[in-house]
Order: structure tokens, then C-alpha cells, then sequence
């Protein structure tokens, strides 16, 4: 196991040469989970960061019902966005847990990403299985999948004019071609990594703004469980990037 972590190779620095940021998940706390610490280091430096959710994540826990916590986690997620530097938190209102990959979901997406005129986008994992820490036998669920894919897509589609002509027609969303890269966030094969010093401390109290999520989920202590998570995987990180504690991506250049 050692050896075969030894033989992989060194992650690149992150492109820095860019101003605005979408990251667009599936659920409340993907992010927090997945790169907080990254996209803390991204706003200190200036950088413009804005999040779209294509759910409010309202299947999230079992003992509250969805109408009931999907306000309750809309709330969260605003709280842990302002944490690391975020203001512009959006929500296109698929359903929680059966989010459908396919030409409504790129379209909305691409819709964003026209809006927002991002360089850089940001997804989480939307292969079959996880990374991290321990997870690479761990099956990934239908909305990170669908919603990652969906991402890769759409970054291409919002640079067509023809591929979905309403956006222009209908919302006067004009082409966005600029995006240069997407990064997938806690994917099993990542090729990058941002440096997670500077940003740990505040991407640990990102992720503990989902308090009503992380009470559900574990009887820990939240800082407990939030900390020695977050920590595992940006020291995990550490073995190819130089030895620093750093959040991984896998970047798909355009
Ligand atoms: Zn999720």
C-alpha cells in the first residue's frame, strides 16, 4: 500500500490565473465537505467564488421532513458559504436524492455558468466510487454522479450558441466560453491540489454551520468528528503535494 502511494505521481499547484469561481453540487455541505479550505485560500486572495445547488438537500435527514428541511438546510448552507468568503448561494430546486442526469440539468447549468461567466468550476465527484480517506470501496450516490457529470457537460454547452437556443431567446443568456477548467472535488483520481494551511481552520467551520445535518449524522461531537474529518483528508493530500496539508482536485482542462 505504502509503496504504491510513493509511486504516484507529485499533484500539480492549482492554475491561478483567474478571477471568478462557480462550484455547483448537488447538495448543502458537498462543498464543505469536499474543498472549503480551497475556496477560503480563493477569497482571501480576491477571487470571486459563487455557489449553485441543484437541490436545497431536503432528503438529508430522516427524522425531518422535506418541507420542513429544506429551508432549514438552505439556512445552513448560506451560514457556511459566508464562512469562507461566499455571498451568492443559488438553488435550482431539483429534487433531493432523484436528481436526473440529462438535458434539464445541463441546461439549468449552463444557464449559471452563462450567468456567472466563471474561468474556473468547481464540482464534486462524479464517479462511481469514492476517494479520500478509506473510501475508495465506498459507492458514490445518483446526485453527486449525475450532478458531476453534468457540470463537465455544461461547461461546454454554455459556450454553444445552438445546443440549447432558448437560453439566448428566452433569458438572453448570451455564450459563455471562458470556462478554462473544471476541478472535481474528492474524486478518486486527483491531478491538482490548493495548499489547505490558510483555509483549514475556516473550511472546519464551514462545514460545522450544518448543524442540524452533522447532529442527525453522528452522535461525536461535531468539532470532533468535523475536525479529525477535514484533517484526515488534506494530510492524506500531503504525501504528493511536497508534503503540505492540501485539498485534491482532478482538473479537466478546456
Ligand atoms: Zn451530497
Amino acid at each position: 500500500m505504502t509503496e504504491q502511494a510513493e509511486q504516484q505521481p507529485p499533484l500539480q499547484p492549482m492554475p491561478a490565473d483567474w478571477r471568478r469561481a462557480l462550484a455547483v453540487v448537488a447538495h448543502p455541505d458537498d462543498l464543505e465537505y469536499g474543498c472549503a479550505a480551497a475556496i477560503a485560500e480563493w477569497t482571501d486572495g480576491g477571487r470571486e467564488v459563487a455557489y449553485l445547488l441543484a437541490t436545497r438537500g431536503e432528503a438529508g435527514i430522516d427524522g425531518v421532513a422535506p418541507d420542513e428541511c429544506g429551508p432549514l438546510r438552505e439556512a445552513e448552507q448560506r451560514a457556511s458559504a459566508a464562512v469562507v468568503g461566499v455571498s451568492t448561494v443559488e438553488f435550482l430546486d431539483h429534487r433531493d436524492g432523484v436528481v436526473e442526469y440529462g438535458l434539464g440539468l445541463r441546461r439549468d447549468i449552463a444557464a449559471a455558468i452563462r450567468r456567472h461567466r466563471p474561468e474556473l468550476v468547481i464540482t464534486l465527484n462524479h464517479r462511481d466510487t469514492w476517494g479520500g480517506v478509506g473510501g475508495g470501496g465506498y459507492w458514490n450516490t445518483p446526485d453527486h454522479k449525475a450532478v458531476g457529470r453534468a457540470v463537465l457537460d455544461a461547461a461546454a454547452d454554455a459556450g454553444n450558441r445552438w445546443i440549447f437556443p432558448e437560453l439566448v431567446s428566452e433569458q438572453g443568456l448570451e455564450p459563455w466560453d471562458g470556462v478554462r477548467w473544471v476541478a472535481v472535488a474528492n474524486t478518486t483520481t486527483p491531478t491538482h491540489a490548493v495548499d489547505a494551511g490558510p483555509g483549514l481552520e475556516r473550511a472546519i467551520r464551514s462545514l460545522l454551520e450544518h448543524k442540524a445535518y452533522i447532529s442527525a449524522l453522528t452522535d461525536q461531537d461535531p468539532e470532533e468528528y468535523v475536525r479529525g474529518f477535514l484533517t484526515g483528508n488534506v494530510q492524506q493530500t500531503a504525501a504528493r503535494f511536497g508534503g503540505r496539508p492540501a485539498v485534491p482536485f482532478e482538473v479537466f482542462p478546456r
